[in-house]
């Protein structure tokens, strides 16, 4: 069954003849799951497609949604989420709702009411691996084959991230192109909903292919473009084309300029992912991409920018889960009484994970007065310089922006180091890693031995500067030497390609052609 599920094997030949050991220990990666069903005649080739559970399902036999939180796990949404709509009506079925870090938050899908996630690798026993976060279950069915495509999102890095962990292919879409009506929101002005499979080209088909999703505007969600913004955006990329349309790799890759971030080679950075990057640009060298050195200075902020603004949203985002009109509500012993406050805060203080905590208490303290301007304010403004690197990196311009950002001489005179002060460089992509390592083995990231939370915030340090920015970005595997020549270490890593604003066409036409 789970070879006539996989579209297409990925590089890693570690994946071929998955056991039934593996296959069972994957299926505690759905929360719930639908019972196998003959395929619906649809007009489209159907597919299976497996949901994260922070975004509404309706239908039986899965008609909870619970963010993997104690507060929602008996959730029925009175409404199906307009994505998982839209890909029904382009032949999904449903399989299965699948596991995550609480509410999105994490990045190693350890923190759910339901357990942990993990991948064995290799597929038939082995060790337990960290399967990447917060989508790692819709990474895991995906990679397993239970799923052909699957639905995650994408807030700071979370299926780019677990993508790079399991070797598959994860892809986050501009910001606003894909509807997020009945997607739980985390962090309004950068959540984004993406797409988990295991070649590109099953998500370039409903992405920008003739499915079509891109062009739809959904009027529910008001962060969803509008009919005007996209014809403008289009308008602006016509004439780049954007499929492979059965062309070779090298057709599609030649003259086409690739970036690489030199911020991006930093200390973390494990030296075979260093070296599978270096590798990789070679290889599009070769067939014919021209690789050039860009900087991207404010990219060493971009972390720490991201975990105020992030946590700021959600503070404000969560505050509606009080036990009374959304959640599970604390008894009166509780309580100790009914009286509101009290209910309030028994109620949140059971119904929230520590880590969604911590998250509220951050975002509550950067928000508030005496903080505010040395953190909220302050990562606004990197967000806006983050965004401004990446406008002088690309040869195309934002179409969001009417105009370029007026220079400003005073950024110029902030301690930017002279080598990066150099002006556009002019490049269709970026490439660089998806994470700084390899999976981690799952007992090193959990418990008290395990990672802290700053050490696992460290792992988006290269997705999180695209989030902020609003862009496309796309991870692929590939493949790394395993750790001292042990066969059984994890050899997948992710590659990562970043596009200007509403590229996605020609981002996704690009990394089918790597890949
Ligand atoms: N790991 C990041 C966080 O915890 C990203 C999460 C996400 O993209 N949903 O915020």
């Amino acid at each position: 069954r789970l070879q006539g599920l996989c579209l297409r094997h990925v590089s890693s030949t570690r994946r071929n003849g998955a056991a039934s050991h593996q296959q069972r220990r994957l299926l505690s990666q759905f929360i719930s799951k639908a019972p196998p069903q003959a395929d619906t005649p649809y007009t489209q080739t159907p597919f299976t497609l497996a949901v994260k559970d922070n975004i509404a399902t309706t239908t039986q036999p899965l008609p909870t949604t619970t963010c993997a939180s104690p507060f929602l796990t008996t959730y029925h949404s009175p409404f199906e989420a307009t994505i998982v709509t839209q890909l029904r009506a382009r032949g999904a079925r449903l399989v299965g709702k699948t596991n995550l870090d609480e509410f999105g938050m994490g990045s190693h899908s350890t923190h759910s009411a339901f357990g942990a996630v993990s991948q064995t690798l290799p597929p038939g026993g082995g060790g337990e691996y960290s399967a990447g976060g917060s989508s790692g279950g819709s990474a895991v069915a995906v990679a397993a084959g239970e799923a052909n495509v699957a639905l995650g999102t994408d807030t700071g890095g979370s299926v780019r991230l677990p993508a790079a962990y399991t070797g598959v292919v994860g892809f986050k879409p501009s910001y606003g192109m894909l509807s997020r009506h009945g997607v739980v929101p985390y962090a309004n002005s950068l959540d984004t909903v993406g797409l988990l499979a295991r070649g590109v080209e099953e998500i370039r088909g409903l992405v920008v292919g003739g499915a079509g999703l891109w062009r739809e505007h959904d009027p529910r969600d008001p962060t969803s473009l509008s009919e005007a913004a996209r014809g403008r955006c289009v308008g602006a990329r016509e004439g780049y084309g954007g499929g492979v349309d059965g062309r070779k790799p090298e057709e599609v890759l030649r003259g086409v300029n690739f970036g690489i971030p030199l911020e991006y080679n930093v200390e973390e950075l494990d030296p075979r992912i260093r070296d599978a990057w270096a590798a990789a640009a070679a290889a599009l060298q070769k067939l014919g991409a021209r690789i050039v050195p860009v900087s991207l200075p404010t990219t060493r902020h971009a972390l720490s920018a991201y975990y105020i603004i992030a946590p700021a949203e959600a503070s404000s985002n969560l505050a509606k889960y009080d036990g009374v009109r959304y959640g599970s509500r604390a008894s009166d012993t509780d309580a100790g009484s009914s009286d509101g406050g009290v209910l309030y805060a028994a109620s949140r203080g059971r119904g929230f994970g520590g880590e969604v905590q911590r998250r509220i208490l951050l975002g509550a303290y950067t928000l508030s007065s005496e903080a505010m301007d040395n953190y909220f304010i302050k990562a606004q403004k990197v967000r806006r310089l983050v965004r401004r690197d990446f406008d002088r990196a690309f040869a195309l311009a934002n179409p969001l922006l009417d105009e370029p950002e007026p220079f400003d001489l005073s950024d110029l005179l902030e301690d930017v180091p002279m080598e990066n002060k150099l002006g556009p460089a002019g490049v269709d992509f970026l490439l660089c890693p998806t994470a700084p390592t390899l999976a981690p083995k799952l007992e090193d990231v959990v418990g008290a031995e395990g990672q802290s939370p700053v050490d696992a915030y460290v792992n988006d340090v290269f997705t999180v500067p695209a989030s902020l920015a609003g862009l496309p970005a796309v991870s692929i595997p590939m493949r790394v030497a395993a750790e001292g020549g042990d066969e059984n270490a994890p050899n997948t890593a992710g590659l990562q390609l970043i596009g200007q604003y509403w590229d996605d066409a020609r981002l996704l036409a690009a990394a089918e052609a790597v890949m």
